[in-house]
């Protein structure tokens, strides 16, 4: 059975291009009936915070993006690490390097004179370690090959092959006894039973040298995929100028999590043109393949669309849920049991004009005014003494109105603008101003009929009366 897992560091925030990589190893698990795991690495202590974690945690939740089991804390293995790597010592699979920091240094000023990476050279793979002086510190360093090559068929880049010659003896265990990388994610894949290895391809030359290692471990070695980077518009590597931000941030942002997931899947994978997806509709039809080679580019008035469309389609309740804190924190107080209401029978109106929630709430905010509502620049100038005198004549027609609906209120102004041969924007637009202090909000009949007669009619009448 598949067993995936997503692996970040804690050093920061979780950001886009983490939680696409949780994503897809999600997807992938639920494709193929596995197990997504979720591993903290950690092992750096002077970066890993704390917050950090917890950021990363709250980001996977607010996505829905729920792993199996329990976490796995790297740091909380290195015991684990270290015996794998002194194992190693014993079969001869890797050795102990007394190489001082001095000699290192001058190894990677030859490099830098010679224009290349640094390369250790291999001077106590076949030294005998007795010949080191005694009680001195030590590494232990993979017993790498240094002929042939290494070819990894990646699901995503294709096959990929690097010469041996160019990766060297790394170091797996440090010589204060702590894991390097390298080691620590080789083991943990191992006992964790990974069978797909997907992540960020910035990866991709480390996976050789883990290649390496489980070979020299004698261990099933993973499949791969490495995923394309996210760029910026511009195609240059995402930077925060690019919105290569926390997913909390997106969320402030007022996105929907349906939405940075779909946009975030579509970003890289497709399947046929189909746009949208369920959380199961693409788990049926996710594959490794279905991931483009190409980076993707993040273009934020893609999202905006793609939450728009998850906008509409929301439950009306749970956006109220989403937006009450945002208007209670602009009006600097909660909202009754009644508003709560309104903003409800109102929110089918308002949510096919929005991209985003705090646009939504915003655009609610002419619920919530307290009589005499004030106008905004533009209202005002709707309501010269010509707009004012066509909102005094209307106020007599809308008054009279039986059944307070919309469509009861649009035939009855219709019929007033036909007889009286004035277009329906003239009446419409000081309407609103009146209404709303603004001059954008959902269709004037509908915000008439939320608002209620009374109120409708006080708002009215404060700019007529
Ligand atoms: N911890 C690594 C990172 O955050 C990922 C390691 C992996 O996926 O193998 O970039």
């Amino acid at each position: 059975p598949v067993v995936t897992r997503f692996a970040p560091s804690p050093t920061g925030f979780l950001h886009i291009g983490g939680a696409r990589t949780a994503l897809f190893n999600l997807l992938y698990a639920k494709a193929t009936g596995g197990t997504f795991k979720l591993r903290i690495e950690d092992t750096d202590k002077a970066r890993s915070t704390k917050e950090a974690i917890d950021a990363i945690i709250d980001g996977l939740s607010w996505l829905n993006l729920d792993w199996d089991g329990e976490i796995v804390y790297q740091s909380e293995r290195e015991a684990r690490h270290a015996e794998v790597a002194r194992g190693l010592l014993e079969t001869g699979g890797a050795y102990k390097c007394f190489a001082t920091p001095e000699e290192l240094e001058q190894m990677r000023e030859t490099a830098r004179a010679e224009k290349r990476p640094m390369r250790y050279d291999g001077r106590w793979r076949d030294r005998d370690p007795a010949e080191a002086p005694v009680g001195a510190p030590y590494v232990i360093r993979l017993k790498a090959p240094q002929e042939g090559e290494v070819t990894l068929q990646d699901a995503v880049q294709g096959a990929v092959t690097v010469k041996n010659a160019e990766l060297d003896d790394f170091v797996l265990l440090r010589s204060d006894g702590t894991p390097t990388y390298m080691l620590a994610v080789v083991v943990d894949d191992h006992d964790m039973g990974i069978t797909h290895v997907i992540r960020g391809d910035d990866h991709l030359n480390n996976a050789f040298r883990q290649l390496a290692l489980i070979r020299a471990l004698g261990w099933a070695e993973p499949s791969y995929a490495h995923v394309p980077l996210i760029h910026g518009a511009d195609g240059a590597k995402l930077s925060k100028r690019h919105g290569a931000l926390g997913v909390d941030a997106y969320r402030d942002m007022g996105f929907l999590p349906e939405a940075l997931e779909n946009y975030l899947l579509r970003l890289g994978w497709g399947h046929g043109d189909q746009e949208f997806f369920t959380r199961e509709e693409a788990a049926a039809v996710f594959t490794l393949e279905g991931i483009g080679r190409n980076p993707a580019r993040l273009d934020f008035k893609k999202l905006e669309n793609v939450n728009g469309h998850y906008l509409r389609i929301a439950d009306d309740a749970r956006l109220v849920g989403l937006i009450e804190g945002r208007i209670a924190a602009t009006l600097a107080r909660d909202l009754s049991v009644e508003e709560q209401d309104l903003l409800l029978r109102t929110m089918p109106h308002l949510k096919p004009r929005a991209k985003d929630l705090n646009e939504l709430a915003a655009s609610s905010a002419f619920l919530f005014r307290q009589r005499p509502i004030t106008l905004d620049e533009k209202a005002e100038g709707l309501l010269d003494s010509a707009g004012r005198g066509r909102l005094a004549a209307l106020r007599e027609v809308i008054a009279s109105v039986g059944e307070w609906t919309t469509a009861a209120i649009e035939d009855a102004v219709r019929d007033y603008a036909v007889r009286e041969d004035i277009g329906l924007g003239k009446l419409a637009q000081p309407l609103r101003a009146a209404l709303t202090g603004t001059t954008t909000s959902p269709g004037i009949f509908e915000v008439l009929e939320v608002m209620g007669r009374e109120e409708s009619l006080g708002r009215i009448d404060d700019q007529v009366g």
